[in-house]
């Protein structure tokens, strides 16, 4: 048998290796990916805020929460949200799995609760069925402020019903929510894509108007008036607005049923006093939206501009930026305006999904785009709640008896901090006035010992001993006054 020498340079190479994972991780390189974003503790309280209020509303209105997967088979997106959308061509984290299943991260929450709708017989409930969703979603896309490639929404459907009034129902639930949380002079762009009747021949009134003027557009809209032409109207560059300018607009080629579904979404609208413009050019680039689609936006006041979020485009550099279609239009993001969410009716989704007709209007708002809104417009998260009480042990037994201690305090609901770890009395006691705790609960071996405890007044400094087994009445007696 040979020898076994140990090569010094393979010693030399795992050793550089080692060092060189060592300081990576000591220089911190590993970093959230590109596009997406932590929420930390002091944060999370404005997002509880939001979930909160969010729920409640939905909730009041008589939609059910559902939660459906983070992930489907593409096929319910390529056929549900529509092949030839920036969303399914260019935005979805698909992948195969190990058993061959071609799946897709969710891009957006519309075709999967349409599936679930039909997967578990929601037709057969009384209609209409209302449901609403809090979660994540991804995108690829060029991460922007207010824009990530993992997002959370906020979403209604209502399944079920064609009048005008679920429309406004929807919009309207959007509105007060975001009053209730604080967003202020929101703003709604609405306008009618029409149906299946008026529609094609808008469409192809739209493409004779560009056929002669291709030239004039984007590479993007080249493609666009190909495969999705009404999308041309909602293109962001300028020499395209130029030519949209002398466009024929949908509103002209409603069709009666369309455009009195348009004039009575209105006037629901005035009658809950929410403002609207309506917005000729407003598509939204989703195959499936019919008649209704709108936009929320709010307008940021320029001496509040908020400080640039976490997301480090310009450090990274730029990987091809994307047009967002479904969001917010990238103008909203350089202009003094950011979109909030949108949505819209779509009562055609059902029969490509389902194979059945059933009309259906639904929306979203960005919870990313809220806070952001709320912090632009001088938002201050609130501060947490202080202990009413501190936890101070001296000695082992002493810090044994704490934790069944504190554990009373949780079952009486009476807040309280600690620091098990320390020893030290004095820098205890520091904590607990730098915590704002009205109470200290003192236990050294002494009390652990004779089974009492010691309440402190933080302000006064006065003590007393009480009996441990009547020490949670006492101080939420105490802390009545
Ligand atoms: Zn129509
Ligand atoms: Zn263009």
């Amino acid at each position: 048998m040979p020898k076994f020498f140990v090569d010094p340079h393979i010693i030399f190479v795992v050793l550089d290796r080692y060092y060189n994972f060592m300081s990576k991780q000591k220089t911190n390189e590993f970093r959230s990916p590109r596009g997406t974003h932590d929420i930390l503790p002091e944060e999370e309280r404005l997002w509880d805020k939001i979930r909160q209020e969010a729920k409640e509303i939905s909730g009041f209105y008589g939609f059910g929460r559902i939660d459906t997967p983070h992930f489907e088979h593409t096929e319910l997106f390529t056929l549900g949200t529509g092949s030839v959308t920036d969303i399914v061509t260019k935005q979805m984290y698909s992948f195969r799995t190990r058993g061959g299943d071609q799946l897709t991260l969710r891009p957006e929450g519309t075709p999967p609760i349409m599936r679930a709708f039909f997967e578990h017989g929601m037709f057969n409930l009384p209609q209409p069925v209302k449901l609403y969703y809090i979660g994540q979603f991804f995108r690829h896309e060029s991460p922007q402020r207010g824009r990530f490639r993992e997002f959370n929404q906020w979403g209604l459907e209502l399944i079920g019903e064609d009048s005008p009034v679920a429309d406004a129902q929807v919009i309207q639930i959007f509105f007060v929510f975001l009053r209730e949380v604080g967003v202020k002079n929101a703003i709604l762009e609405v306008n009618s894509t029409g149906c299946q009747i008026c529609r094609p021949r808008y469409r192809s009134e739209l493409v004779a108007y560009y056929r002669p003027r291709l030239k004039g557009l984007c590479k993007d809209c080249k493609d666009r008036s190909r495969q999705n032409p009404l999308r041309l109207l909602d293109c962001k560059e300028e020499k395209c607005q130029i030519v949209r300018r002398g466009a024929p607009e949908t509103l002209d080629h409603l069709c009666d049923n369309c455009k009195n579904h348009l004039k009575l979404l209105l006037e629901f609208l005035d009658e809950v006093s929410i403002p609207y413009l309506l917005n000729p050019y407003l598509v939204r680039g989703l195959d499936y939206y019919t008649r209704t689609v709108f936009e929320i936006f709010v307008g940021e006041e320029e001496k509040e501009k908020p400080k640039e979020v976490s997301v480090d485009s310009q450090k990274r550099g730029e990987e091809n930026p994307v047009k967002e279609e479904n969001e917010a239009p990238p103008e909203s993001l350089t202009s003094k305006r950011l979109a909030l969410g949108g949505g819209g009716r779509y009562d055609n989704l059902a029969e490509i999904l389902g194979g059945k007709t059933v009309p259906a209007v639904g929306g979203a708002l960005g919870i990313e785009r809220i806070i952001l809104a709320l912090k632009a417009q001088g938002y201050k998260v609130s501060e947490p709640a202080k202990p009413k009480t501190f936890f101070v042990q001296l000695g082992e037994l002493a810090r044994k008896k704490s934790l069944p201690l504190i554990e009373e305090l949780r079952k009486a609901r009476v807040s309280v901090a600690e620091s098990l770890g320390r020893d030290s009395i004095k820098s205890q006691l520091n904590i607990a006035d730098k915590v704002g705790a009205e109470y200290a609960l003192i236990l050294g071996q002494k009390e652990a010992l004779d089974g009492t405890i010691i309440l402190r007044e933080m302000s006064s400094g006065i003590q007393e001993a009480v009996p441990q087994e009547k020490f949670i009445d006492f101080l939420k007696k105490k802390l009545k006054k």
